[in-house]
Parts: C-alpha cells; sequence; structure tokens
C-alpha cells in the first residue's frame, strides 16, 4: 500500500439512495477530475457537472467538488462526485477512475491517510469509526467529543504530567552532587502522587467511554420454564423469544442487543440447564455454558414458585464459571404472595421481579447499570476501547513501579527508565508511538470508503 496511489471508493453506503458519492484521494485525483468531468472544478466550490465516460458518453450528473491538498479530509488532493444513489452508476464511475489510474480503497485507507497526514490522531481516527458504529445518542456525543481531541487532550495532559516528572528525576541523575536531595524530595513524592490521582480521573472516563460502545453481555440462564424467554422478551420490550409452557423451548442461543440508557446491553437466552433429552438440546446446553464464560454477567432465573429455596442455583453453581458474577433473578413474583422466598442462601445479589407483568424490570435494569459502573449522566464521557484502557493500565503500572523503585532503591535511573515506560504506553494510544501491525488492524476494522 503506497501513498503515492491515487484511491478511489464509494463514500455512501451500498444501496440504493437518495444521492451516491464517490470519493478520490491522491496525487493524480485533478488529472482524472479534469477528464471525468472535462475540467476540473475550482477549489471547495461545488460544481454541477456530467461524470463522463472512455466515450465522452455520461455515466451521470450531479455536483464535483474539488479540495486540494493538504486542506481536505486526507490532506491530500480530493474529488468528490455526488451523483445518483444507485450501485450500478456508483460503481461505473469507480470503475472509470480506476481506468484512468486509481485504484481501489481498502476499508479505512481514507482515515489512514488523514492520519498518517497527521489530520487527526490515533484515538480521532477510531472515533470517526466509533461515530459511524454507534448505537445510542449517548455514544454518538462521546465519540463526537473524542473526535473533536477530547481524549486525545486528556492523554497528552496525562503525557506532559509523567514528562514534568521524568524530566525532574532525569535531573537528578545528571547533576549527581545534588541527587540525594532531588531523589529525597518530598516534592517527587508529591508529583507522583498528583500523576496517580491524575490517571484515576482518565481512566474513569475511559471505562465509561468504553462501556458505552462495547457495553455489557449478559445471558440468561437457568431451569427449562424459569420464565428466561420472557425474562429476554421483557427486557427488550419485544417477543424475541418464544414463549411456552413446555419445557425445553429455546434450544439454541438467542442474541438480542438493547440499550440501558445508552448502555448497550447484549443479552443471550439459552436452552435449559437440565439433563438433556436429546442430543440437539444437550449442545443447546454446551453452548450456553460456553456463553457464560465470555458474559460478563449471568442472570440466573429461580421460578420462585416451583422452588422457592433457589434449589436449581445450588445444584447448578458448581458448573457455572468461576470468575464470572451471578445475579439471581427470583421469578414469578405475581404469584409468591406469601411464599417466602431464598433470603437464606448467601453469595449472589438476588432481584425478585415478574417477566409476565414486568414488576421489578426497573430494580433489574439499575442493577445492571451499577454492576458496570455505569453512570447515565452525561457527564463529558469520551470514547474510548479496550486498547486504550489497556494501555492506560500498562503507564499507570510503569508509574506505580516507579513509585516502588523510588522507595525501595532511590535508584534515580530505574525511576527514570519506569517513567519512559509510562510515557511510551501513553503514546500508543493517539499513535506516536505505534506499530504498523497494529495500525493495520485499527483501520482494517473501517467501512470501505472511510
Ligand atoms: P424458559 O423455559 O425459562 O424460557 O421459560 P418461559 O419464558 O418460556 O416461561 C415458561 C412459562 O412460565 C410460560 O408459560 C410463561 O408464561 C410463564 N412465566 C414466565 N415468567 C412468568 C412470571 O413472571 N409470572 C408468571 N405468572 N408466569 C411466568
Amino acid at each position: 500500500m503506497s501513498r503515492t496511489d491515487t484511491i478511489v471508493a464509494a463514500a455512501t453506503a451500498p444501496g440504493r439512495g437518495g444521492i451516491g458519492i464517490v470519493r478520490l484521494s491522491g496525487p493524480k485525483t485533478p488529472e482524472i477530475g479534469a477528464v471525468l468531468l472535462g475540467e476540473l472544478p475550482p477549489a471547495r466550490r461545488a460544481v454541477f457537472g456530467r461524470f463522463m465516460d472512455g466515450d465522452k458518453q455520461p455515466i451521470d450528473a450531479g455536483l464535483a467538488l474539488f479540495f486540494p491538498a493538504p486542506h481536505s479530509y486526507t490532506g491530500e488532493h480530493v474529488l468528490e462526485l455526488q451523483g445518483h444513489g444507485g450501485p450500478v452508476v456508483s460503481e461505473a464511475l469507480i470503475a472509470r477512475a480506476i481506468e484512468l489510474g486509481a485504484r481501489r480503497a481498502i476499508p479505512g485507507e481514507f482515515t489512514q491517510r488523514a492520519f498518517l497526514n497527521d489530520k487527526l490522531d490515533l484515538a480521532q481516527a477510531e472515533a470517526i469509526a466509533d461515530l459511524i458504529d454507534a448505537g445510542s445518542r449517548e455514544a454518538a456525543r462521546a465519540a463526537m467529543r473524542s473526535l473533536q481531541g477530547e481524549f486525545s487532550a486528556m492523554i497528552e495532559g496525562l503525557t506532559e504530567a509523567v514528562i514534568d516528572l521524568r524530566t525532574y528525576v532525569e535531573a537528578a541523575i545528571d547533576f549527581p552532587e545534588e541527587e540525594i536531595d532531588f531523589l529525597k524530595d518530598r516534592e517527587l513524592d508529591e508529583r507522583l502522587e498528583a500523576v496517580r490521582t491524575h490517571f484515576d480521573a482518565v481512566e474513569q472516563s475511559a471505562r465509561q467511554g468504553r462501556l458505552l460502545r462495547d457495553g455489557m453481555t449478559v445471558v440468561i440462564a437457568g431451569r427449562p420454564n424459569a420464565g428466561k424467554s420472557s425474562l429476554l422478551n421483557r427486557l427488550t420490550g419485544y417477543d424475541a423469544a418464544i414463549v411456552t409452557p413446555i419445557p425445553g423451548t429455546t434450544r439454541d442461543i438467542l442474541r438480542e442487543r438493547i440499550h440501558i440508557d445508552g448502555m448497550p446491553l447484549h443479552v443471550l437466552d439459552t436452552a435449559g440447564l437440565r439433563d438433556a433429552s436429546d442430543l440437539v438440546e444437550e449442545e443447546g446446553i454446551r453452548r450456553a455454558h460456553a456463553e457464560m464464560r465470555r458474559a460478563d454477567r449471568v442472570l440466573f432465573v429461580i421460578d420462585a414458585v416451583a422452588d422457592p429455596s433457589a434449589s436449581a442455583y445450588l445444584e447448578e453453581r458448581r458448573h457455572l464459571p468461576a470468575d464470572i458474577p451471578v445475579t439471581l433473578i427470583l421469578n414469578k413474583c405475581d404469584l409468591t404472595a406469601g411464599i417466602p422466598l431464598a433470603d437464606t442462601i448467601s453469595g449472589p445479589p438476588r432481584i425478585t421481579l415478574s417477566a409476565l407483568s414486568g414488576h421489578g424490570i426497573e430494580v433489574l435494569r439499575a442493577h445492571l447499570k451499577s454492576c458496570m459502573g455505569y453512570h447515565s449522566l452525561d457527564t463529558g464521557t469520551v470514547s474510548a476501547r479496550h486498547r486504550h484502557l489497556e494501555a492506560l493500565a500498562r503507564a499507570r503500572n510503569a508509574v506505580e513501579d516507579a513509585a516502588r523503585e523510588l522507595r525501595d532503591t532511590r535508584a534515580g535511573e530505574l525511576v527514570a527508565q519506569q517513567l519512559r515506560e509510562a510515557q511510551q504506553a501513553l503514546n500508543e494510544i493517539t499513535g506516536d508511538f505505534t506499530s504498523e501491525d497494529l495500525l493495520g488492524r485499527i483501520f482494517a476494522s473501517f467501512c470501505i470508503g472511510k
């Protein structure tokens, strides 16, 4: 992949629509544009024209917009052809641009060029993909904040603080006669503490942002007929699952994606856990266990009428993944007036509700949000990814190691080395220090034409 190539792709989604935009970027853009349109439009002015094929026959007619480098999305010469939104027309325009020397863009290549030409940093480039993929208004707002550079500014602020600290320690190493004073200085401890507090604030915001993007996955498990499918339907607000009084109706996994106040919630309904009566059901139960191992939480549904002591859970619990938290759902509370429920078993949190009437569902929603530490208040959350949290954690660990070195050995070089590592981890977030491999993976997840 070379940046001297001129690339072309449809910028609008595939299919039929009011307008279809084909976009070119790269050095040959002005020349290709001049042939396609008869003459190149003036910079940044929408001009109506006909888009011609090799026989000078119009492929389509519409608006053409030329953005000369470096004032364009990619930082290169860019031409947008806004024609009629049909797949055949767009494809014919792309084919003509290829005849004239362009090549088809790979996914994310326009944005990758914008990144390589310093139009945006990596966290902002990722925010573009997050904005396009946003599943809720809250997620879109957070992505927009990151795109405008709020997350990058937080990371830069943190990086500055680490660099300050590093400079302070390195000065101590460079002027050894003063080293003892420097490294014993209370000020260094105080600065380290301030950096830690700074990390807390950024991590908190990034965690919220990641939740808005990736959300929470819960698996609904329990005995057949406990009301698992009814709970799925109640949470989604429509009949996603078939509900019958016949045990064993749900055999494969049913997946639904909803939101709780903007937090994506992936809900999986599974086959009832029992000794299977046939091979299909047995496979369903095996899949249920596999999904539980990947979930953030298991909602274990109990039929509180048939099983008020939650014995199903007590029998099943040793088969549940040990490290995935469980919430017991004591269902059918519309029928349990006067039945003492399983208050005595210690262990997981429990929620009493009726999947049929909806009573208690709000409590469950609030519980799920609080389990993930999600605040629905819009407090300036930025969008963030697993990759960012992982780099933040590495940077924080390096700062903690620096503090330990300082306390235990007072070896300035080791402290400075840890701080250098912290800085490098932070730089990975904005892309100042990132491997080609990682860049490739990030941009490959974009859609073609972006
Ligand atoms: P699953 O096998 O665990 O998925 O259970 P279903 O959701 O199919 O429900 C089994 C039966 O219990 C159906 O007849 C439901 O109508 C009934 N049921 C589910 N939840 C409730 C509830 O909260 N109250 C009452 N009274 N019946 C319920």
